[in-house]
């Protein structure tokens, strides 16, 4: 019977909430579902929203009785943000995170590097935001029982599945002994140790890296802004890598990695922590400064992934899917595209408005984008904790030549997150005019947002199926281009129409942006009218035309709906 404990976790500073468990004895016998999704961490509580603004209910299985142990995650991207806009928590991220954009790299006692990250008027939202993943948790969970097409069951396990055509079975274990529900659609996003994966017999492909690094969160009073701090090669830490980060409540991060040899139990000893973290407040010149420990971890850097997400019924997604270094904060900020992804696929599968195909393309273009990371966070992974020889002799030379020499210094500067471009999903439009366009956000990439008036932006406006940006000083929209878009709706597809450029409503559109000083225009590369963007419910682009007329929306929509 599964127990799961019912004390509250311990912080110095968040006080955890222990919900009940959900006992079968005290519901109806369970119909089949469409959906149950294992895990309420990012990746199972973002799907379950998007499913739920799609028109899909899911119940969403969590082991625990509270949310994660630990600050977890702590950075979130504007592209994170920009998702967590779509279900409704980036207020809450918001007010309670504090945002960031500059980071510095220091080596031999000198700044080295200093990163900027970009930000212009047209962001509604700072490059980075940090805050706890705790929080990040509550606020979803918030949302998540406010829904009612949710359904979030604590403390039920799942520790079976099996699989016949077209139906998944789960053996969900609660507290007061197993239970049994059957769904079309079973999403494991039951995190990095995936005992659904495990159980599956499911291998990951792609390697793990020697070395430790040690994460502690401790409560101290230093006067410094909310940047990065990056310390290569350190007095204390010789040869190896620290990082620092500010969170909300008074909590900095501490990153450090553990010479070769070292245990993670010999890390983790109070004396161990006590006599590194000393170390480091002094080298930044806050010797002696007062600090208290809230949590404490240690991980290792590996980049495997599964080679396909979609297995029969199961579908992997987030850390379940795969696990990547958290260097260029890739954790949970994957986790959210993935389950981006995934909940649109996937409900417009179940809804019948595409075929199982879609499933496959939702695959292909989520591995695509963890072999990405792997190959971008391996770089950094080798900078931060050379593997060989070889690269510590390169590394080294970067280091040592940075403190004369400007040219070497940008070398500092690893990748962070950034949204999977799918350039080459079978979802973008064949006969577009992609090509021919000379700016603006290409096939497979995430929209530009666009800063309208003040505290008003495009992609307010955008979401809950596709969009279709249309550029245009017509009074109405083409005869035509209304029937396609009418015969889609009928058939039950989502699809929603910007008409930006004239000054009056355009009649046909379900809002009309004037963008009189043409900036819009601008920022899309668009120089007249009856030129579109196709978007799909992931927000990326699928089409985009010089001129676009009925038969060509048509033809993108039949090509991002396949049967
Ligand atoms: C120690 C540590 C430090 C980290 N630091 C960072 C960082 O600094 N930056 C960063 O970006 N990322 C960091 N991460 C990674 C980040 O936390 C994860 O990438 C993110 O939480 C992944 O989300 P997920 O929803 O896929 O999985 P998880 O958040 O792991 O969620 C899994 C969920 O599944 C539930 N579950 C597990 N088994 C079952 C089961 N059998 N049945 C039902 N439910 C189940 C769990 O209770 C949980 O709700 C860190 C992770 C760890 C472990």
């Amino acid at each position: 019977m599964h127990q799961p404990t019912t004390e509250a976790r311990p912080s110095i500073y968040y006080n955890y909430q222990v919900f009940k468990p959900w006992l079968p004895s005290a519901h109806a016998a369970q119909e089949r579902k469409q959906v149950v999704i294992a895990g309420s961490g990012p990746a199972g509580m973002v799907a379950a929203l998007e499913l739920a603004r799609l028109g899909v209910p899911s119940v969403v299985l969590t082991s625990e009785l509270q949310v994660s142990q630990g600050s977890r995650a702590i950075v979130f991207t504007r592209r994170s943000m920009e998702i967590l806009q779509q279900v409704g928590v980036a207020d809450r991220m918001t007010e309670n995170g504090l945002p960031w954009r500059f980071g510095n790299s220091y080596y031999g006692g000198q700044r080295v590097f200093r990163m900027e990250a970009p930000h212009d008027a047209d962001d509604r939202f700072f490059p980075m935001i940090n805050i706890q993943q705790q929080y990040m948790e509550e606020y979803l969970l918030d949302a998540c029982q406010a829904n009612p097409l949710i359904d979030l069951r604590w403390g039920n396990k799942v520790v079976k599945v099996d699989q016949a055509p077209g139906v998944a079975r789960v053996t969900v274990d609660t507290p007061e002994g197993p239970y049994t529900l059957e769904t079309d659609w079973l999403v494991a996003a039951d995190g990095g140790r995936s005992e659904i994966r495990t159980a599956m017999n499911l291998q990951m492909e792609g390697s793990s890296y020697e070395g430790f690094f040690v994460i502690a969160d401790i409560r101290v009073d230093l006067p410094l802004p909310t940047e990065r701090l990056a310390y290569f090669d350190p007095e204390w830490n010789p040869g190896n890598t620290i990082l620092m980060h500010r969170e909300p409540h008074g909590i900095w991060r501490v990153d450090y990695q553990l010479p070769p040899g070292e245990t993670p139990e010999e890390a983790l000893k109070p004396a161990s922590l006590k006599a590194r973290i000393d170390a480091q407040l002094a080298m930044i010149g806050h010797a002696g400064v007062p600090w208290e420990m809230d949590w404490n971890s240690v991980y290792s850097a590996r980049t495997l992934t599964l080679p396909d997400y979609v297995q029969g019924r199961v579908i992997f997604t987030g850390d379940a899917a795969h696990l990547l270094p958290i260097f260029g904060v890739r954790g949970a900020n994957t986790a959210f595209q993935d389950a981006q992804s995934l909940a649109w696929h996937l409900a417009f599968v179940v809804r019948g408005l595409a075929g199982e195909k879609l499933l496959a393309n939702h695959s292909a273009e989520r591995v695509g984008a963890a072999r990405e990371i792997i190959d971008e966070a391996g770089k950094s992974t080798r900078f931060m904790a050379p593997p060989s020889p070889g690269f510590r002799l390169l590394r080294d030379a970067v280091l040592s030549l940075s403190l004369t020499e400007e040219f070497v210094r940008p070398l500092y500067h690893w990748r962070t997150s950034r949204p999977h471009e799918y350039t080459d999903s079978m979802l973008n439009s064949q006969g577009d005019d992609n090509a021919l366009f000379r700016s603006g956000p290409a096939h497979g990439a995430p929209p530009q947002n666009i800063r309208l008036a003040p505290n008003d932006f495009l992609l307010d406006h955008l979401g809950g199926g596709f969009d279709l940006l249309y550029f245009t000083d017509a009074a109405a929209l083409p005869e035509p281009m209304q029937q396609v878009l009418a015969a889609t709706r009928a058939k039950g597809v989502p699809i929603k129409v910007i008409a930006v450029g004239a000054a009056q409503p355009v009649a046909g559109a379900d809002l009309t942006l004037a963008d009189a000083d043409g900036h819009f225009r601008k920022r899309y590369g668009v120089q007249a009218s009856g030129a579109a963007y196709l978007l799909r419910p992931d927000q990326h682009i699928c089409a985009r035309w010089l001129t676009l007329d009925a038969t060509r929306l048509q033809a993108a929509l039949n090509i991002a709906l396949p049967q």
